[in-house]
C-alpha cells in the first residue's frame, strides 16, 4: 500500500534544494542518494562516515536531552546532540523524523509556506493570559521588547519569531531558520511573568561604571553565556545563571556596553 504523504510533506521534499544544505531549525536537511539526510546544522557539510548512523525510532529519545542529559524543554533549540545523522527515504518518513526531533515544527513551516496563517502580536497573546500569567499584560513596549530578544535569541532557539512585539519587525529566516515561531512558547512566557514580577516588587540600585569596566561586563556575558553552569537546566528560570537571564540583563545594558562580545538580537 502507498503510503499516505501529507501535502506538508510534500511541500517540505520539493523545497530541500538539490544541492546544498537546507537549515531547518536545529537541523540541516540535504538531499541523499537515498532520500534526504538530516543532521544537526552544525554537521552540515561534515563526511557521514565520521558520524553515527541513527533510526527513526531512536530520533526522539535523541531530541530529549542536551549532550549532558539535561532535559531540552524546547526542541528548537541549537543544544540538539550532535555527531549523528539519519537518512529518510520518503516524504512520509520525512514527516516521522521531523515529528521526532522538531514537533510542530513542520506544520508551523507549511502553515507560513501555504499562507494558511498569521502569527499574532505580543499584546494580543498577553491580553489573553490568565491565572499566574495575567500581569505578563502589565510590561510596557520596550520591556516586552527586551524580553523578546532576550529569550528567542540565537543562543536559544532556532525558529524564526514572527509575532510581532512593539514596533520591532519580526526576525529574517537568515537570522534564525525557516522554522516560523507564530506565537510566544511557554519558556518566553516565564520569562516575561518573572520580569514583571521583578519590576514590580523588587527595589532598584544606582550603579556607574567606566567604558573599560563595562567591557568587562560584556566578556563575563559572554564566557557565562558559552559555559553555562552543567548543573542548570534550560527550563529552570529561577535560576541567576539561566542563559535567558542573562541575555535579558544584557539586553537592558546594551545601550551602555560595545556590544563586540556577543553581537546583538533582533
Ligand atoms: S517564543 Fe522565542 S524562544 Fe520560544 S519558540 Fe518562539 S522564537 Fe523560540
Amino acid at each position: 500500500m502507498t503510503p499516505f504523504v501529507s501535502p506538508a510533506a510534500a511541500a517540505l521534499w520539493e523545497r530541500i534544494p538539490a544541492d546544498s544544505n537546507w537549515v531547518f531549525g536545529p537541523l540541516a536537511l540535504c538531499k541523499h542518494p537515498a532520500g534526504i539526510d538530516l543532521r544537526h546544522r552544525d554537521d552540515a557539510g561534515l563526511d557521514a562516515s565520521g558520524l553515527r548512523s541513527i533510526a527513526l525510532t531512536d530520533l526522539h529519545a535523541l531530541s530529549q536531552v542536551d549532550a549532558l542529559g539535561r532535559f531540552r524543554p524546547n526542541k528548537a533549540s541549537p543544544n540538539l546532540v550532535r555527531s549523528w545523522f539519519h537518512v529518510t527515504p520518503d516524504a512520509p518518513a520525512l514527516e516521522a523524523a521531523l515529528d521526532a526531533l522538531l514537533p510542530g515544527g513542520l506544520a508551523d513551516w507549511y502553515a507560513v509556506h501555504s499562507a494558511s496563517t498569521a502569527p499574532i502580536s505580543w499584546q494580543h497573546y498577553a491580553d489573553r493570559q490568565t491565572g499566574m500569567y495575567r500581569n505578563v499584560a502589565a510590561l510596557n513596549e520596550p520591556e516586552a521588547e527586551d524580553i523578546a530578544r532576550a529569550g528567542c535569541h540565537p543562543h536559544c532557539c532556532t525558529r524564526q519569531r514572527l509575532w510581532t512585539v512593539g514596533e520591532r519587525p519580526p526576525e529574517t529566516s537568515i537570522e534564525k531558520s525557516v522554522v516560523p515561531c507564530l506565537e510566544p512558547c511557554a519558556l518566553l512566557l516565564e520569562l516575561a511573568r518573572r520580569e514583571q514580577k521583578t519590576q514590580a516588587t523588587e527595589d532598584r540600585s544606582t550603579l556607574i561604571l567606566t567604558q573599560s569596566e563595562l567591557s568587562i561586563l560584556d566578556n563575563l556575558f559572554k564566557c557565562a553565556l558559552e559555559h553555562p553552569d552543567a548543573s542548570l537546566r534550560e527550563g529552570d528560570l529561577s535560576s541567576p545563571g539561566n542563559p535567558r537571564r542573562i541575555l535579558l540583563l544584557r539586553e537592558k545594558l546594551l545601550p551602555w556596553l560595545p556590544a563586540k562580545a556577543l553581537g546583538r538580537a533582533h
